[in-house]
């Protein structure tokens, strides 16, 4: 804690306890850099300047502002939280671990992060830059990639946290394990080397132990642009796949669709692709052909029969899209 009180990063959630703005800041930095998610916390912040604000704002809006950070679950999720903060507690977040954890989108991490520096609760925060400090720390063997292993290390922290300061113990952990102990442990900086027992065993290398590896599926879509003149036929995305409630275009998984079934006199305007994107869970790869309709009526039946929402251009722009989407809009013209 006194390396954290000298070496800590001044980051805009530092300055406060009010647990709206923790949570924001929690959520948004969730497998996300800091220099990524601070510009998206700084928009939520200026936008939704509390809690009822973030409720009352639609989940298109909310998805919009959210655009380009991906896993928009936790933007979902966000909103939903809020909608429970706002209707069922009045507007003031519960003030403890397992009231919090009620609430939607918010796991032992979140909660407990939130528990212990807004309402100065003694629960561990354990994050993967908490997971390898403690595993380095007393040389763990434990598979972090296993659910019942943050059971052993909340209980080791719990033994070594302060009852009168838990809130800043667990910054203090999370930051040092980003800034010194990090993937590369830089032991020769490091003011824990006297009580580091894996530097002792030399095994800090080697920790931590996670033995779980993401599958990474590897997929295809091939998107179909429907237009006419100013119109273009979206595609709001669903539930139980990737992107749920964003707009992308009608897509297949192969590159056969008989356009002519639809309109016998299309105009193929533009191809596109490959255009390749990253999630966690799969490795897209994206082909767009941009097809242009003969007339306003066969453009509505091709949106009926396709479940398409018909737009016009100048809107695109304020619809929340996947960032592959974003992308594709910023390399072509209609
Ligand atoms: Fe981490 Fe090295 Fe410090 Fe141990 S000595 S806590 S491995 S940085």
């Amino acid at each position: 804690m006194n390396w954290y009180s000298k070496e800590k990063r001044d980051l805009p959630w530092r300055s406060t306890r009010n647990p709206y703005i923790i949570w924001l800041s929690e959520i948004i930095l969730q497998q996300t850099r800091i220099a990524q998610g601070t510009p998206y916390y700084e928009k939520f912040i200026k936008t939704y300047p509390n809690v009822h604000a973030l409720a009352t704002a639609s989940e298109q809006e909310v998805l919009k502002l959210w655009e380009g950070l991906g896993y928009y679950s936790r933007a979902r999720n966000l909103h939903k939280a809020a909608k429970q903060v706002s209707e069922e507690y009045g507007g003031i977040f519960p003030n403890s671990y397992l009231e919090l954890l009620k609430l939607k989108g918010i796991g032992p991490y979140t909660a407990a992060a939130i528990a212990s520096i807004c309402f100065h609760e003694k629960v561990p925060v354990v994050d993967g830059n908490v997971f390898r400090l403690i595993s380095r720390l007393f040389d763990l063997q434990e598979d972090i990639g296993k659910g019942s292993t943050r059971k052993i290390f909340e209980k080791i922290i719990e033994e070594i946290m302060p009852s009168s300061t838990p809130g800043d113990f667990n910054q203090a952990m999370m930051e040092f394990g980003a800034l010194v102990c990090t993937p590369r442990p830089q032991c020769d900086n490091c003011d824990l080397q006297f009580h580091c027992r894996a530097f002792k065993e030399k095994t800090q290398h080697l920790l931590p132990i996670k033995t779980k590896k993401i599958k990474i599926q590897a997929r295809t879509l091939h998107y179909w642009i429907f237009t006419y003149h100013d119109k273009i036929c979206l595609n709001k995305r669903t539930k139980g796949d990737i992107w749920e409630g964003l707009w992308d275009f009608y897509s297949t998984s192969t590159d056969l669709l008989n356009v002519a079934s639809l309109d016998q006199n299309y105009i193929k305007k533009a191809s596109y692709g490959p255009l390749n994107h990253k999630l966690t869970h799969q490795k897209i790869e994206a082909w767009f052909t941009q097809i242009e309709i003969s007339n306003t009526p066969q453009l509505n039946e091709i949106a009926k029969i396709l479940n398409l929402t018909i737009f016009n251009l100048d809107e695109l722009v304020t619809l929340p899209k996947p960032k592959l989407i974003v992308n594709y809009l910023s390399q072509v013209k209609f």
